[in-house]
């Protein structure tokens, strides 16, 4: 027996896109639940792919026949035959794929139509124009999609007949000039071919699904399969879908649409679409007549728009997802040509499903499982208007997401006075440094010609949640100047660009912008998350100001205070930097004493920001030469100040020599300017003499390698006041709170741990300064004591630090760095895009934790650590804490909380819910399976 391949409306399995295809799987759906779909059958993609096996291209053995039982069938139902010349049957031919693939292949309509069965449509409608209508139709269609005729040599006969009747739409055309027109393309047809137009209509049919077939391997198709990364498990080969026609062409009680079930652009419960009255399908789509809103319908044809309706709630009812269907009335009756889940924006989404839950038509977790956690992405950040089309100026990284536009400023400073002073800006730097951060604060976006997706502009934007582009390398910026140029275009400080970083684009001038909406459906159904979820989801965060943020974004605690990032605030920093620079410890700890004041202000108010959620302090991490300018700007620096050294010296020769010629200049002061005169030359000596032992400094503290350097717990053994400091103001910062009554829950982390000596060694000082903290106040402290995990000896030695560590939170930035040798930067930039490109690592593990490699460590780790300390809280505060992918794992292993930027948290809240809501189907994903092992 042969291979069954052909199934009809009534047989198929609706759950089987892959055999059958969307639009054919959905078309047996319709027609089981009873709804009104014209008669038909779908040819498998199995039919298809044995068919573009087959080397001489024949169709299945037994393929043919089955179509003729098939058709036998639709004959029977209808009453009408095919290519029969009393009533004839016509069908449609259509493609369709597992993936939907717009445009791909087109549809022919009226199939079945020649010189026999032409007279009897008309006969049988008494409408020759609608018959003619439908036969050109059909000639074009086919011509161009089965026998691959140019539509162009249609369309000049079709103009011309058209111009010379002097009709403008096609609807002003008679019958005999669609008569004619059919002649005229029954001869381009002959011409194109060479062979007379196929009369035969099973050669009609046959020819059409072997077309569809082939389109399947056509450019077109394979173009856009590698494009949107369409893969065989996800659409392998299309469908043919046979259905018989009904005709929205055959007078006004006729009309075609395609609709959503609800508005796909407010997810407003509202019918939304467009329909044409006395037209074919393809005429909605084609543009050739402006369609109407269907809401017009309802005073058109109250009855039809009551029907369509009835059709919008069952459909509803019974996909439970808004659909966007096709539909055609003919002569009063509507009929359903195709149902497929609508696409919608993610405020539609986030709102048709929190609305279909309390309409009772889907459950909370449906609703959850809906909505894609990146989808939240578009809420969160403001936009670029859609529909905006100018062209770019530059292109970069996408970043950090969001869109905005500011006045160009090439340095911090400048960006701080502007900002300041109320006008939007955009930093626009080769790269930052931890020195320009007041400018990121005071700017609306950061653009940046160097550097990666995790350079330092794009981390620290993203943890603010502005817009970032990075690594814009069309863009030179010249500092010194206040100039970048790109190309012809010479962007001046103060000249108007809008950045996006959503997407990496860079615009010249303001573009509008739209703001996010965090609408209360979002906040209904991130609730529902929370609800459901194991893992909390926590917010890295330095600032009061990011603190704010994060509990606006629902943020139920914070995973990660940098507290260096506090060291680099203007007012800040030179004490920092006098604290480096202290050859005694007295001037040290004079320096700390200032800094110790000003953290524990910026500890309380973080503190009672977060409170009674839990702030998880991290004690320094950055090597400390991050804190002065580089070896090549002291230089610069000094070069310059010996010239002015220099000139003082020439104005003073001057100044004696005028005395000589003009001794009443020196009776008036008025004539002796300020730094030229002694004061100005010995600060000039000063500053040189300041600049060379920073100089001295930085060529000391010089690293070779400083991410795997002098940095975290190592600075706690050669300057151990810094973390002492640290801790003093952390803990008086907790004991001035539990003195306001305010309820608090510290935790003290350490980064860089490799072995228990070190997690020992600043144990010491963490004791000492409780003790003397808690008898000063007398009260006692309770905050938790615990390490980052974030190099591969501390997670083989996880069981041991569990001794003296409390929590362990996985840095997986440095981790990862650490798992492959990857210097970061150096990886992004030069070689990580090609990984990826050649498959040789399925993503960048910096943005999707690598679970094979840096997940098995943790979870290692994870097991280790619990095994001496039962219940340990352990949580993960790389960058990857954001991503839902890595999220996955990290449920899965059992991690209690995640920690990620702050405007990433709403995703990673919906994230952790979809981790638990699919934990039991829980396979480390074939792609990541296979690529990358
Ligand atoms: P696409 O995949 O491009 O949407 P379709 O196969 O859905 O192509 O066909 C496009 C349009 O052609 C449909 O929306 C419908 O209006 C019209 N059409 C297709 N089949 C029929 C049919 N049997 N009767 C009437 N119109 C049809
Ligand atoms: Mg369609
Ligand atoms: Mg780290």
């Amino acid at each position: 027996m042969n291979k069954k391949y052909v199934y009809a409306f009534s047989e198929g399995d609706g759950k089987n896109k892959q055999l059958l295809g969307g639009k054919g799987a959905n078309l047996c759906e319709m027609t089981q639940i009873g709804l009104n779909v014209p008669a038909g059958f779908v040819i498998s993609t199995e039919a298809c792919l044995t068919y573009l096996a087959d080397e001489q291209h024949r169709l299945p053995e037994g393929l043919i026949e089955e179509v003729h039982q098939q058709i036998a069938t639709v004959e029977k139902n209808s009453g009408k035959g095919f290519g029969n010349a009393d009533k004839p049957l016509l069908v449609s031919v259509r493609s369709g794929s597992a993936m939907s693939m717009p445009g791909m292949m087109d549809t022919i309509l009226n199939l079945g139509l020649n010189n026999n069965t032409l007279p009897a449509l008309i006969a049988e409608t008494g409408n020759e124009r609608f018959g003619y209508d439908a036969y050109r139709r059909f000639i074009q269609l086919f011509g161009k999609v089965a026998l691959g005729v140019p539509d162009e040599k249609f369309d000049v006969h079709f103009e011309a007949v058209k111009k010379r009747s002097g009709v403008k739409a096609d609807v002003g055309l008679t019958a005999s000039d669609l008569k004619e027109i059919s002649g005229l393309f029954l001869d381009v047809v002959k011409e194109h071919t060479g062979r007379p137009f196929p009369m035969d209509v099973y050669e009609q049919l046959e020819i059409s699904i072997k077309a569809v077939f082939n389109s399947w391997m056509g450019k077109r198709a394979i173009d856009y399969r590698r494009e949107f990364k369409i893969t065989p498990d996800m659409a392998n080969g299309t469908a043919v879908n046979i259905v018989e026609m009904v005709f929205g062409n055959m007078g006004d009680d006729c009309a075609t649409g395609v609709g959503f079930t609800r508005n796909p652009g407010t997810g407003e419960n509202l019918m939304f679409g467009e329909y044409l009255v006395n037209a074919q399908g393809e005429d909605v789509v084609a543009g050739i007549r402006t369609p109407k809103p269907v809401h017009h319908m309802g005073e058109e044809m109250p009855e039809m728009h009551s029907q369509l309706e009835t059709l919008r709630s069952k459909l509803e009812a019974h996909y439970l997802e808004i659909q966007d269907f096709e539909y055609t009335i003919e002569k009063g009756i509507l009929y359903c040509l195709q149902t497929r889940n609508g696409k919608m924006n993610a405020a539609a989404m986030v709102r048709t499903s929190v609305e279909m839950v309390k309409e009772g038509l889907i459950n909370k977790e449906q609703a959850l499982l809906r909505v894609d956690p990146e989808l939240l992405e578009q809420l969160l950040h403001p936009r670029l208007m859609q529909n905006i089309k100018v062209q770019p100026l530059a292109q970069g990284l996408p970043a950090s997401p969001g869109a905005a536009s500011g006045h160009c400023v090439f340095d911090a400073d400048r960006a701080e006075i502007l900002g300041r002073s109320g006008e939007k800006v955009i930093l626009v730097r080769e790269e930052t440094k931890p020195e320009d951060i007041h400018g990121f604060f005071a700017s609306e976006g950061i653009l940046t010609s160097r550097g990666g997706k995790t350079s330092h502009a794009a981390v620290v934007a993203r943890g603010m949640g502005k817009p970032c582009v990075a690594g814009a390398e069309g863009i030179s910026v010249d500092t010194q100047q206040r100039i970048a140029v790109v190309g012809e275009v010479t962007l001046k400080e103060g000249d108007f660009i809008t950045i996006d970083g959503g997407t990496g684009d860079v615009y010249l001038g303001e573009l509008p912008t739209e703001e996010p909406e965090f609408s209360d459906e979002l906040k209904i159904l991130l609730s529902w998350a929370d609800d459901i979820a194991e893992l909390k989801v926590m917010a890295n965060a330095d600032t009061p100001d990011a603190a704010q943020k994060a509990v606006e974004y629902g943020a139920m605690g914070i995973g990660l205070c940098r507290t260096e990032r506090m060291f680099n605030a203007t007012d800040r920093l030179p004490f920092m930097v006098n604290m480096i620079l202290a050859d005694t410890t007295e001037e040290r700890e004079e320096a700390l004493a200032k800094l110790r004041a000003m953290q524990r202000q910026d500890f309380k108010s973080l503190f009672k920001t977060m409170a009674p959620n839990p702030v998880t302090i991290r004690l320094l991490d950055p090597p400390i030469h991050e804190f002065l300018p580089t070896e090549k700007e002291l230089e610069d620096d000094i070069d310059n100040l010996e010239q002015v050294r220099k000139d003082i010296n020439g104005v003073a020769v001057l100044l004696s020599s005028l005395r000589l010629l003009r001794p009443e200049v020196k009776s008036n002061p008025e004539n002796t300017v300020l730094p030229f005169n002694e004061e100005g030359k010995t600060l000039v000596d000063e500053a040189i003499a300041m600049k060379r032992h920073m100089l001295s400094k930085v060529r000391e503290l010089f690293e070779v390698n400083p991410m795997l350097g002098h940095r975290g717990v190592r600075l706690s053994v050669t300057y151990p006041e810094i973390y002492e400091m640290q801790l003093q103001a952390v803990m008086e910062a907790e004991a001035e709170c539990i003195k306001e009554g305010v309820s608090v829950h510290v935790e003290i982390m350490v980064p860089q741990v490799c072995t228990l000596q070190e997690l020992k060694h600043v144990k010491r000082y963490v004791s000492a300064t409780k003790e003397r903290i808690e008898a000063r106040n007398n009260l006692t402290l309770n905050f938790k004591f615990g390490t980052m995990i974030e190099v591969v000896r501390a997670c083989m030695r996880a069981g041991h630090l569990a001794e003296e560590a409390e929590f362990f939170s996985f840095g997986t930035n440095d981790l990862t760095q650490a798992t492959f040798s990857f210097s970061r930067e150096d990886a992004e930039n030069k070689f990580l895009p090609l990984y990826t490109e050649k498959n040789i690592l399925h993503s960048n593990p910096f943005e999707v934790l690598d679970i094979k490699g840096v997940g098995q460590l943790m979870g290692l780790s994870v097991d280790w650590g619990r095994q001496t300390r039962p219940g340990m809280k352990i949580g993960i505060c790389g960058e990857q804490g954001g991503h839902p992918e890595s999220i996955r794992f990290c449920h899965h292993i059992k991690l209690n909380y995640v920690s990620c930027s702050a405007p990433r948290v709403p995703i990673a809240r919906l994230a952790a819910a979809h981790a638990k809501l699919t934990e039991s189907g829980y396979v480390v994903t074939e792609r990541v399976q296979e690529v990358s092992s």
